[in-house]
């Protein structure tokens, strides 16, 4: 087909030129795309391949290509590729996700080349459209409305779990933050948390699970073993897909006690472990500021606790008394780039510093 309508073009500008000059035109076979491949090599390389020829020497080749997730303005990567000129070329171009960084499993990837010869006849391929999918697994798939769930251990049953608790965790968040998801999300369900670790470049040895929030794809090592942690695990992902489409701006990212504190208060009840270091912060005068807790978290495992603790608290405490309304338009407000402050200040009339006096008052009457 494509080669066709390359042929078809040729011809064109060969009649042109015959008109113009009564002259021989020399034959001109023009530019052939003889072989066009890629291999994928999950989770650490995409290569791409070319084969062409043409009469006269090929002296550029190049690929271009568009990574399917959320973005303002179309991204397209170009790629001069490196080769020796000549009549008939094999070239290609080796991605290399250890020096670019990973790309989860499902995600589309579109791709085309360029072609020019010596006469400067310039060829562009169709546009070609690969899945880089993690293979070393037999993927199943479960799909419910927007939730595709991707596992290849355990039975039906098993999926069928993690699904109601997902499909939950999103009527919970409509109904207590006005939140829903706005494009369907894919979440893949590894065996282990080692299977995991082994789809991702350069994996922290404690991840259990990952949100991947602008593909909108999670990957969780969830087992029988682990079912209570996985399902809590997933709802709180979820939760981060959830409000990344809901506030999603090329301008501002959310307060990280907002992020954080939404995804906890998604799961449900705090757990122990959370309420006692919110206890101790409180009766020890520890507690650390909201617009502290605005910037990423400290990797000390005890602050880190505390962080994720008082963000649950401090979004407990918005939607408990200010109601989902007010929650669901401070929302609104951040997806179109507002500072942290000035959302805050035009949904409930105080700053974070406002915040922060409100809701130290709050816990101290519940942990003091
Ligand atoms: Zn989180």
């Amino acid at each position: 087909m494509m080669i066709k309508k390359i042929a078809g073009l040729i011809l064109t500008i060969s009649v042109l030129l015959a008109l113009i000059s009564s002259v021989a035109v020399k034959a001109d076979d023009g530019i052939k795309i003889t072989e066009s491949s890629v291999e994928v090599a999950f989770p650490s390389q995409l290569v791409f391949k070319i084969e062409a020829e043409s009469d006269v020497n090929i002296k550029d080749i190049r690929l271009h290509y568009q990574v399917d997730c959320d973005h303002f303005a179309v991204v397209t990567g170009e790629i001069i590729i490196e080769f020796i000129m000549d009549t008939k070329v094999a070239a290609g171009w080796t991605w290399d996700m250890l020096k670019s960084g990973g790309l989860p499993t499902g995600t589309n990837i579109e791709y085309w080349w360029t072609v020019t010869d010596t006469d400067d006849e310039k060829i562009e391929t169709e546009i070609y459209s690969i899945q880089f999918n993690d293979e070393r697994y037999k993927w199943r798939s479960l799909i419910e409305s927007d939730i595709t769930i991707y596992w290849y251990q355990g039975n039906d049953d098993f999926a069928r779990q993690l699904m109601l608790v997902a499909q939950e965790a999103l009527i919970r968040l409509a109904a207590d933050t006005g939140a829903y998801l706005q494009r369907s999300v894919s979440i893949y369900i590894y065996a282990s948390a080692n299977d995991l670790q082994g789809a991702m470049i350069f994996p922290q040895e404690w991840t259990g699970g990952v949100a991947y929030t602008t593909y909108g794809t999670v990957a969780i090592g969830i087992n029988e073993g682990n079912m209570e942690w996985g399902k809590r695990t997933i709802v709180h992902e979820l939760a981060h897909l959830v409000i990344q489409q809901m506030t999603y701006n090329p301008y501002n990212s959310l307060p990280v006690w907002l992020n954080e504190g939404l995804s906890m208060y998604a799961e449900g009840e705090m757990e122990p472990l959370f309420i006692n270091h919110l206890r101790q912060a409180t009766e020890n005068d520890e507690l650390i500021t909201v617009r502290s807790l605005a910037s990423p978290f400290s990797a000390d495992a005890s602050i880190s606790y505390m962080s994720y603790a008082q963000s649950m608290s401090i979004v407990e405490f918005l939607v408990d008394n200010y109601g989902k309304e007010k929650m669901f338009e401070l929302l609104g407000i951040f997806e179109q780039g507002s500072s942290y402050d000035g959302a805050l200040m035009r949904v409930y009339g105080f700053d974070m510093d406002g915040l922060n006096d409100l809701w130290r008052d709050y816990v101290s009457t519940i942990y003091g």
